[in-house]
């Protein structure tokens, strides 16, 4: 079974709230990562309609730029009520500048004109799908996924993207509330990294 050393890693985001949880989820393996935005790589377009897809585009996109190993991340938020939306799309409803209160409260708009109201109908996941590529192309995927529930207004300052608007299932607090630590024991992405750690290292 082909293992990661703990070198040479390079993190293909721009995200600089993705890569601080990576840093952090990271940092007890001894993993020293760069990130493919700290590197200056350029970010490649996401033209797949699949996380997977989009997240092997990241990976081969930095792992040639850089001849590192690429850990990739796509994610994002998928709705019941809106049929799965804004799913692959999740990042491109903040818009070019990335206003996140505005794609936040895009959700919110359908989901009142879906007459999702009552927290029952409001359930939302957070989907996570890295992707590992080596320099000779071996690649592999790991998922994880977080279910929860979306609220209005928006509560909470630390976390990045959408996390003031998502409770996780069995907690109070949305994930913008919560510490990077507790966010980081049930986040969609630390449970994909959960079993890519436990696979490779
Ligand atoms: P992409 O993976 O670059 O396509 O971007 C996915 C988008 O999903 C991010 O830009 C965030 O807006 C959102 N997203 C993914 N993970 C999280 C998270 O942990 N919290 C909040 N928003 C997230």
């Amino acid at each position: 079974m082909r293992k990661l050393s703990s070198q040479n890693i390079v993190i293909a985001t721009h995200n600089k709230g993705k890569l601080e949880e990576f840093v952090e989820l990271l940092e007890p393996y001894g993993v020293l990562a760069q990130s493919a935005g700290g590197l200056g790589l350029s970010e490649p377009a996401e033209t797949e309609t699949t996380f997977r897809g989009n997240a092997k585009i990241k990976a081969l996109s930095a792992m040639q730029a850089s001849g590192m190993i690429a850990i990739a991340d796509d994610s994002g938020l998928c709705v019941d009520a809106l049929n799965g939306a804004p799913g692959v799309y999740t990042a491109d409803w903040a818009g070019p500048t990335r206003d996140w209160s505005m794609a936040m409260r895009l959700v919110e708009e359908r989901l009142q004109a879906a007459g999702a109201t009552l927290p029952a109908q409001r359930k939302a996941q957070f989907m996570c799908t890295l992707c590992v590529m080596w320099p000779d192309g071996e690649t592999r995927f790991y998922e994880g996924v977080a279910p929860g529930q979306l609220v209005w207004p928006p509560r909470g300052t630390l976390g990045h993207g959408y996390d003031p608007a998502f409770v996780p299932d069995g907690q109070d607090l949305t994930f913008a509330e919560m510490t990077h630590e507790a966010k980081n024991k049930i986040s969609h992405r630390a449970k994909a990294l959960e079993q890519l750690l436990a696979d490779l290292f």
